[in-house]
């Protein structure tokens, strides 16, 4: 609309939409709905967490969510990309440029420095090495690492470990970071520095999607979402459901 001010009737796309998505895998006498007609909407820049006990669909909304899985049914789309559509090679470009991943067991390659591990993922998109070794300097920077470049993973603690895993993940601006139960390795303090870290990339506009099944880490969420059995439930229902649970 020519003469219309900027902005004027902007949609905010939603960096993360999903709308009854499920996945399904083949069981023995029946199917198992891993993920079962989940919707959700994640804004740019908010910290989004998945909470729910083991086996409640967790890891496999993040790898639905991040690429590296397709759901059976169902609508997503990540960053305006619409990731039943897209081709293999379209969805490992966007988990290089558009999208970290962090695992609870950091998953650093253990004969790289900090530094060339948090570089490795620029130089596998193209990058110059000189360049991807800037970017890789600003990034542990960013998770206080800065002096930290040239150890190896086993010479630092594990909550390092982890932050330089953070490091790679944002490298080269990336968009969205998904984190499976990040703080799972680690001792509650370490685990609550991680979040708060997580947090503040949130706050300056990265988007956030974690999994925990750690209490203490939901109120540094924007938005919960609690998962039992592949469903998405109202936080109230997420009673314990075992006897031995139960007080
Ligand atoms: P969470 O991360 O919350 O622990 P998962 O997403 O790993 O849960 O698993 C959800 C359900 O899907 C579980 O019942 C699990 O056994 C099943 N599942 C996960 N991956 C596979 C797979 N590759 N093949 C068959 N079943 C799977
Ligand atoms: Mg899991």
């Amino acid at each position: 609309m020519p003469g219309a001010p900027l902005g004027w009737g902007a949609v905010v796309a939603a960096a993360v939409e999903a709308v009854s998505v499920s996945r399904i895998y083949p069981g023995g006498s029946e199917v198992v709905r891993a993920v079962d007609r989940v919707s959700l909407s994640v804004a740019p820049g908010e910290l989004a967490i998945l909470v729910g006990a083991s086996g409640s669909g967790k890891s496999t909304l993040l790898n639905l969510i991040g690429g590296l899985d397709r759901p059976d049914e169902g609508e997503l789309s990540v960053l305006g990309i619409d990731m039943a559509a897209s081709g293999e090679k379209d969805l490992a470009r966007m988990r290089l440029t558009r999208i970290g991943f962090v695992f609870q067991a950091f998953n650093l390659l253990r004969d790289l420095t900090l530094s060339e591990n948090v570089s490795l993922p620029l130089e596998g998109a193209g990058i110059s090495r000189s360049a991807a070794r800037a970017e890789a300097r600003a990034a542990l920077s960013r998770v206080g690492l800065a002096e930290l470049g040239d150890r190896f993973p086993s010479e630092v603690s594990g909550g390092q470990q982890q932050r330089a895993a953070i490091a790679r993940a944002v490298v080269g601006e990336r968009e969205i970071i998904l984190a499976d139960e990040p703080t799972g390795a680690l001792d509650s303090t370490t685990g609550q520095e991680i979040m708060r870290l997580l947090s503040d990339l949130s706050r300056e506009g990265t988007t956030v999607v974690l999994s925990t099944h750690n209490p203490a880490n939901l109120p540094f969420a924007s938005q919960v979402v609690t998962l039992r059995d592949g469903r998405r439930i109202q936080a109230e229902d997420a009673v314990p459901t075992t006897e031995a649970a139960r007080p």
